[in-house]
C-alpha cells in the first residue's frame, strides 16, 4: 500500500500512539533507556519504538499496583463500574482510531479490527455490571449457636500476559474482570503488538482510572522471560491470567507454583470442524470460511482440522474453495481486503512447513498453497484435500489461511479423530439432526462447542479449554470468579 495511506492511517491513530510503558499513571522509559521497534507486518515498516523493560521495571509496576490496591478494592463495585463503563464508552467513541492502530501493528483487516475494539469494550461494559453481583452466601449452620457466611473478595494484585493475535480484546478480557472485582493489574502485552495495550492506557486515564490500578510493561521477545519471571515469582502478585502457547503456559504454571498463585491459562487449540452429511451446506461453508480465514487463521479457536463426511465432501470442497478464492489478500487498511499478512516470518515458515508436509504425504491443493505474490508474510488462501489426521497440520496449530480437509465415513470415526489430540479448546460441527447435535456435543472433548456456527466469541459466555488447552475461564460470571477469593466466616456463640 502506498506511503500516503500509511501516513493517513498514522494521522488517525496518532493521538493514541504512545512509545513508553504506563506505570502508576505515568509514561515511563526502561531504566537503561533501551528500546525495540514495533513493525507493521503489512509493509515491514517500523511504526515506533517502545522500551525494553525487565525485572526491575516489573517490580516497580507491581509495587505501584500494590499501593493502588486498597483504594480501588475498598471502593464500591458501583464506583468501579462507572470508570469501567466510561472506559468502554470512550473506546467506542475512538473505535476508528483504535482499529486503525490495531490493523497497523497486527495486520488484520479493518472490519475485524473494528469488531475487536467492540468486543474488547464489551468486556469492560459487561464486567462493570457483573462486579456488582459478586454475591456471597449464607449457609444454614451445622450448630444451632453458629452462623455461616460466605463472602467473595478481590484476590489482590494480578498479572496479565497477552498474545499478539487479539492485541486489544485479550487485554480487556483479563483487566475488566480483575478491575471489576477490585483487583489491580500489571500487564505485559506481546512484543509484536504493544501499541494497542498502550492506547488502552491513554483511554483508561481519560476515563478516570486511578494511577497504579492498571499498568503496562513493554519488552521484546528476549525480555519476556525476565518480565514473566518477576510476575510469576513476586509474592505480591496473587494471580496470573495468561493467553498464549501451551509451551509457555506450562512454564508459567510451574513458575507460579512456589508462591501458589491462582492461574488462568488460555492456551493452544487444535479445533476440529466437522461437517456431517445432513448439514446445511451453505451454513457449513459460511462457518468454515469465517472460522478458518478470520484473522488469517491466527486464532486459537480457528478450525484446524476440517472433517467432512463422504456424502457431502465434494460439494463442500468445491464451495469452500470457490468462496476462499474470492478473499482478497493485502494490507488490512484497504477496505476490500479480508486476508492480511501473517504476524511474522516464523509464522510464515510454519505454514509453509505444514503445507509441504501435507503435500509430500499425499494431500492435494485445490486452492493456493504458496506464498502470496505480495511478498513479506502474505500467504495465499489455501484449501487442501486428502489430508490425513497424522499430518503435521493436524497435530499442531497451523495459524494460517490453510484449510486442510479430511474425509470420514461415520459419526464415531469423526469423534475419534476429533478427540485424538492433547488439546481441548474449541470444536465445531454442522448437522440438522437434533439427536446427533446433543450426542456429538456430549462426546467432543472441548471447553467450547459451536453447533451450526463458526463464531462462538462473546463476553457473556465462558471462554476456555480442557486438557492441555488450559485452566479457568474468561468472560461471563465464571470469568469474574477467577479474580475473587472465597472467605467463609464461622460465627460462634450465638445463643
Ligand atoms: P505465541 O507463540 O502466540 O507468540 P507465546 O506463548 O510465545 O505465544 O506468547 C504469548 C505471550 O507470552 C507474549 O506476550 C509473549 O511475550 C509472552 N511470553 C513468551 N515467553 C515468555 C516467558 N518465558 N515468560 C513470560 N512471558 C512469555
Amino acid at each position: 500500500m502506498a506511503d500516503e495511506a500509511a501516513f493517513a492511517a498514522q494521522r488517525v491513530f496518532e493521538p493514541y500512539l504512545r512509545d513508553r510503558g504506563f506505570v502508576n499513571g505515568r509514561w515511563i522509559e526502561a531504566q537503561d533507556g533501551r528500546r525495540f521497534e514495533v513493525t507493521d507486518p503489512s509493509s515491514g515498516r517500523a511504526i515506533v519504538s517502545v522500551p525494553r523493560m525487565g525485572a526491575a521495571e516489573t517490580r516497580a509496576a507491581i509495587a505501584a499496583a500494590e499501593a493502588a490496591l486498597p483504594g480501588w478494592r475498598d471502593s464500591t463495585a458501583g464506583a468501579r463500574a462507572k470508570v469501567l463503563k466510561r472506559w468502554a464508552a470512550l473506546m467506542m467513541e475512538r473505535q476508528e482510531a483504535l482499529a486503525t492502530l490495531l490493523t497497523t501493528e497486527q495486520g488484520k483487516p479493518m472490519a475485524e479490527s473494528r469488531a475487536e475494539i467492540a468486543y474488547a469494550a464489551s468486556f469492560l461494559e459487561w464486567f462493570a455490571e457483573e462486579g456488582k453481583r459478586a454475591y456471597g452466601d449464607v449457609i444454614p449452620p451445622h450448630r444451632a449457636d453458629n452462623r455461616i457466611v460466605v463472602t467473595k473478595e478481590a484476590i489482590g494484585v494480578c498479572a496479565g500476559i497477552t498474545p499478539w493475535n487479539f492485541p486489544c480484546a485479550m487485554v480487556t478480557r483479563k483487566a475488566a474482570p480483575a478491575l471489576a472485582a477490585g483487583c489491580t493489574m500489571v500487564l505485559k502485552p506481546a512484543e509484536q503488538t504493544p501499541l494497542s495495550a498502550l492506547a488502552l492506557c491513554v483511554i483508561a486515564e481519560e476515563a478516570g482510572l486511578p494511577p497504579g490500578v492498571f499498568n503496562v510493561i513493554t519488552g521484546d521477545g528476549e525480555d519476556a522471560p525476565l518480565i514473566g519471571k518477576e510476575l510469576t515469582s513476586n509474592p505480591v502478585v496473587r494471580k496470573l491470567g495468561f493467553t498464549g502457547s501451551t509451551e509457555i503456559g506450562k512454564l508459567l504454571m510451574a513458575q507460579c507454583a512456589p508462591t501458589m498463585k491462582r492461574i488462568s491459562l488460555e492456551l493452544g487449540g487444535n479445533a476440529p470442524f466437522i461437517v456431517f452429511d445432513d448439514a446445511d451446506l451453505d451454513e457449513a461453508v459460511a462457518g468454515a470460511l469465517l472460522c478458518k480465514y478470520r484473522n488469517t487463521g491466527q486464532t486459537c479457536i480457528s478450525a484446524n482440522r476440517i472433517l467432512v463426511q463422504s456424502g457431502i465432501h465434494d460439494a463442500f470442497v468445491e464451495r469452500l474453495a470457490a468462496a476462499a478464492g474470492q478473499l482478497k489478500v493485502g494490507n488490512g487498511l484497504d477496505p476490500a481486503v479480508s486476508i492480511g499478512p501473517l504476524i511474522e516470518p516464523a509464522g510464515l515458515a510454519k505454514v509453509e512447513r505444514h503445507v509441504a508436509n501435507a503435500i509430500d504425504n499425499g494431500a492435494r491443493p485445490v486452492l493456493g498453497g504458496k506464498r502470496h505474490e505480495l511478498g513479506l508474510t502474505f500467504f495465499q488462501p489455501t484449501v487442501l484435500v486428502g489430508v490425513d489426521p497424522k499430518m503435521a497440520m493436524c497435530c499442531e496449530e497451523t495459524f494460517g489461511p490453510v484449510a486442510g480437509i479430511t474425509s470420514f465415513a461415520t459419526e464415531d470415526e469423526a469423534i475419534a479423530i476429533a478427540n485424538d489430540t492433547p488439546y481441548g479448546l474449541a470444536s465445531y460441527f454442522y448437522t440438522r439432526d437434533l439427536a446427533r447435535s446433543w450426542r456429538v456435543g456430549d462426546k467432543l472433548q472441548a471447553g467450547i462447542i459451536g453447533i451450526n456456527t463458526g463464531f462462538i466469541s462473546t463476553e457473556i459466555a465462558p471462554f476456555g479449554g480442557i486438557k492441555e488447552s488450559g485452566i479457568g475461564r474468561e468472560g461471563s460470571r465464571y470469568g469474574l470468579d477467577e479474580f475473587l477469593a472465597i472467605k467463609y466466616r464461622c460465627i460462634g456463640g450465638i445463643a
